[in-house]
Order: structure tokens, then C-alpha cells, then sequence
């Protein structure tokens, strides 16, 4: 009996001890939708009223130039939870639909996946994006969370026109896809609203999330919850309280909803007592979509939005967060969403497994104030594909563009360079442009005139060609098609579908 009690306090001294030698640290990822780098207070939007990520970025280290892999959402949210460009594990071209027969692969490992072999509580809140599939196959639950609650797609991904936001019976504006069931509330792997009511919505996440932080905390588990807000995605809707109390309308109101769960994930830390030991990061997964006009985003000084490789479609507001740990300050270090998950690993210890990834540890950046493992970022087009390869890429401060070609997304803005009808066009010699003192990318430098800018190209064709050399396409699983009877359907048997797919 004394020998149990001295061994079972020996393992409990030790176990402690390692506890406080380096805690396990808990991780959130905030993920905004079609949010633009202009669109924040604190990235010097003049009239959105965003205070909480403002006192997130005045605590935190903001980031200058911070980059999504893809100007579009379910690429760019395949390559934030996989550390890898969304052409490896297949998620192109384009995005995912509620009748998708594909996903984001089984073995991709996520950042979940790596969190759970060390004990950590995992889950996710809201857009996931990354398919649903044949018996549901790809939803977060089966891809490393415990526990999901969200919309597993864009939530203009069904007839949303027919519901109403608050005030009750005003409509949301504009179209939404029609001919589809309408949009899905999941809790775990079970439908639990449809369609889903909107005002009510991001309370329901808010307090999903909440919960779990605090029942995390009080069972004494490291926990890792990936928060992917519709927000600011059209169309926009905000709850009660959030519903005409911005300067921006409809846009500023859903921002507004989405700063203010940024306050109630903080507030859940504090009233727990873990916001020391709570990493947060904070980003968007790709540019706005000017073609909502003031309903959209905006990409503040950059070149044109969502859809395109220019600037405005994949740069992005991001804020890392950590009291005590992380220096408040600015970085413009190069950064991207590949890099998150190779830096949770570097903080926790998690193991890689070996596979090729395409992004760097970012802990010099954080906690030293140091220089980024990153000197490259590749801007794959919406619809990637082995012949034409990257369309851009950054090498240091030089972006070189060898495609550009225009979006839907970012139409009704003055340059026609972003719009849809800006078909396809190569550039030889690339277009060259010094983001550090163009960063509208406005002035060609690879110009008869400028001829001193030729090694600078070699240079960056170089990077591009040994880049080239490790790209594997894995099968794309948008081109699988879509099968109407794999749309979530809260009642399998009803007829005539899909209207008929309502909980009732
Ligand atoms: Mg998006």
C-alpha cells in the first residue's frame, strides 16, 4: 500500500512538474469568410466598428503580409488545416457543393488530427467547407474534431433568399443558389435545423464554443477549437444584437456580429483562467467579393479581391495572440495560412507523420521578433492545373505575375483588370511589381526601361522551378461531380425534394 502511495505521488510529482515546465498550450483559430485586408478597424478601415479584434491586434502581433494559399474558400481552408497547398490534397478547382461527392481526403492529416494523439479536446464551430460526401464521410467529426456544430458549406449554398433575417420578415439581399436543398445546421454528424435561422445563429456557436472552453478548462484538458465564422461571406445577416448598430450597413452589422464573438471567446478565456495559456490566431480565407459592391468587402489598398491571384484576393488581415508570450507589435514578415499548422506543431510537440508540407514554423516570428522561414509565396488561380502552374509568385519583396486573368468575384470595381470579362492573359516577361513600395501593385518594373530588374526574374523563375519540381497534383475531388440525393436532408424520404428537406 505505502509503495502504491509513494509511486502514485512520485508520477504525480512528475507529471506536474512537467505541467509547469511547459503546459500544454490550448489553440483557437478565428477563420473570417471573404473578409478583406481593408475591412478591419485596426487595419484602417475608417467606419467598421471591429473593437475586439482592435484590442486583439493592440495585445497581439499584427501581420502586414500574411497570405491565404487560394482566393477562394475551400481551397484556402484545405491548406490552412493541412499545412498544404490545396493542389496536393486535390481540393480544386473551385469549391465544394452541398451534393459534392468528394472532400478534403481521409489522409490529409489535420491540424486536429495532430493535436489529438497529445490529449487534446478538439472542436469545430461553423463554415467547414471541405465536403459532407457519401454517409457523410468528410464532415470535421471524421477528420480530427470531437465535436462539430456549423454549416458544413457557404451559406449561399441554398434558396437563402427565403429566409429572413432580423427584423423578422425582412429578406436577405440578393440571389442565393437555387434547385438545392435549403442550408444545414449539423451537430456532429446529425441534422439539427433546416434551414438554418440566422439571427440566431452565431449566439448558438457562441455559446458551442464557449462551452467547450470552459468544460475543457475546468476538466484540465489542453484544447484546440477552430472557429470558421460565415462571417463576413454573403449574403450578411447579424443577430439582434448586432442589426444596425454599425456605420457600414449590412456588411459593418455582420462584421460587427463576428467582432463580438471574438470578445466572448476572450471573455470565456479570462472568466477561466486560461487566457495566458491560449494561443489565438486570427485570419481570413481569401479576398473580398467587390462584385457585392458596398455589400462586400474591402481590400483596402490592394489590387482587386476574391477570385484573383492579384493582391486583393489572397493577402490578408491576421493577428496572433498570446498574452505574456507574444510581443505586441507589427510584423511584415511573409506569412501564409500554410505556415499555422507547422507552427501548432512546433508548440506542442505534435508529431508530422513525414508528409510534404508547404509551410514554415512562424515561432521566430512570434516570440523573437525574427525573421520568417518563408521567402516565397505561390498564388495558384481558382482552377489550378499542371499546364499553366503558378500564376504569380512573391520572392521577397518582387511579385512576378506570369497569368493574370480576372474573377466574377471582383466585378463592379473601377479597374477592369479585376473583372470577369478580364479574360486570361500570359505575360512574357512577367509582370514584375515591388510590393514594399507598390503594394497596389501598379508600376511595372519589367519594362525595356528598367532593365536591372532581369536578374531579379531569373531569380524568381528559379524559386518557381524548384517550387514546380515538388508539386504533386493529387486527384481532384471538386472534379468528382455532385450527386443531388448526397445534399443533406433532414427528412432522407420526403418528396418533392429539395423542398422538402426541412426539419420539422
Ligand atoms: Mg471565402
Amino acid at each position: 500500500m505505502r509503495l502504491h502511495a509513494v509511486l502514485v505521488l512520485f508520477c504525480l510529482g512528475l507529471s506536474q512538474k512537467a505541467f509547469s515546465v511547459s503546459p500544454p498550450p490550448n489553440i483557437i483559430i478565428i477563420f473570417a469568410d471573404d473578409l478583406g485586408f481593408g475591412d478591419l478597424g485596426c487595419f484602417g478601415h475608417p467606419s467598421s466598428r471591429t473593437p475586439n479584434l482592435d484590442r486583439l491586434a493592440a495585445g497581439g502581433l499584427r501581420f502586414t503580409d500574411f497570405y491565404s494559399s487560394s482566393p477562394v474558400c475551400s481551397p484556402s481552408r484545405a491548406a490552412l488545416l493541412t499545412g498544404r497547398y490545396q493542389t496536393r490534397s486535390g481540393i480544386y478547382p473551385g469549391v465544394l457543393y452541398p451534393g459534392s461527392r468528394g472532400g478534403l481526403p481521409l489522409n490529409e492529416t489535420t491540424i486536429a488530427e495532430i493535436l489529438k494523439p497529445l490529449g487534446y479536446a478538439t472542436a469545430m464551430v461553423g463554415k467547414w467547407h471541405l465536403g459532407v460526401g457519401p454517409n457523410r464521410t468528410y464532415l470535421p467529426i471524421n477528420q480530427g474534431f470531437d465535436q462539430y456544430l456549423g454549416v458544413p458549406y457557404s451559406h449561399d449554398q441554398g434558396p437563402c433568399q427565403n429566409l429572413t433575417c432580423f427584423p423578422p420578415n425582412i429578406k436577405c439581399f440578393g440571389k442565393c443558389d437555387q434547385g438545392v436543398v435549403t442550408v444545414p445546421l449539423f451537430l456532429n454528424d446529425k441534422i439539427q435545423q433546416q434551414p438554418v435561422h440566422f439571427p440566431d445563429l452565431v449566439a448558438s456557436y457562441d455559446k458551442f464554443a464557449t462551452d467547450f472552453i470552459s468544460s475543457s478548462a475546468k476538466g484540465k484538458r489542453p484544447f484546440f477549437l477552430y472557429y470558421a465564422s460565415h462571417h463576413t461571406h454573403y449574403p450578411q445577416f447579424a443577430g439582434k444584437q448586432s442589426t444596425g448598430q454599425s456605420l457600414r450597413g449590412p456588411f459593418g452589422d455582420a462584421l460587427l456580429e463576428f467582432d463580438n464573438t471574438v470578445g466572448a471567446l476572450l471573455e470565456a478565456l479570462v472568466a477561466s483562467g486560461i487566457q495566458n495559456n491560449t494561443f489565438m490566431f486570427f485570419t481570413s480565407d481569401n479576398g473580398p467579393e467587390l462584385m457585392r459592391m458596398s455589400r462586400g468587402g474591402n481590400a483596402g489598398l490592394l489590387k482587386c479581391g476574391k477570385g484573383t491571384t492579384y493582391e486583393g484576393g489572397m493577402r490578408e488581415p491576421a493577428i496572433a495572440y498570446w498574452p505574456g508570450k507574444i510581443q505586441p507589435g507589427v510584423t511584415h514578415e511573409l506569412a501564409s495560412t500554410l505556415d499555422v499548422l507547422p507552427t501548432i506543431a512546433g508548440l506542442t510537440g505534435a508529431k508530422l507523420h513525414g508528409v510534404q508540407l508547404d509551410g514554415y514554423d512562424m515561432s521566430n516570428i512570434l516570440f523573437n521578433k525574427g525573421m520568417s522561414k518563408r521567402n516565397a509565396m505561390f498564388y495558384y488561380p481558382t482552377d489550378p492545373s499542371e499546364m499553366y502552374s503558378v500564376f504569380a509568385v512573391r520572392l521577397g519583396k518582387y511579385k512576378a505575375h506570369y497569368y493574370t486573368q480576372g474573377a466574377g468575384h471582383s466585378d463592379t470595381t473601377p479597374d477592369h483588370d479585376c473583372h470577369f470579362d478580364a479574360l486570361l492573359k500570359s505575360h512574357d516577361p512577367p509582370l514584375l511589381f515591388d510590393l514594399e513600395s507598390d503594394p497596389s501593385e501598379n508600376y511595372n518594373l519589367a519594362t525595356a526601361s528598367h532593365p536591372e530588374y532581369k536578374a531579379v526574374l531569373v531569380k524568381i523563375l528559379d524559386a518557381k522551378t524548384q517550387f514546380e519540381k515538388t508539386m504533386v497534383f493529387g486527384e481532384s475531388q471538386v472534379g468528382k461531380g455532385s450527386d443531388p440525393a448526397l445534399e443533406p436532408c433532414c427528412d432522407p424520404q420526403c418528396s418533392p425534394k429539395p423542398t422538402c428537406c426541412v426539419c420539422r
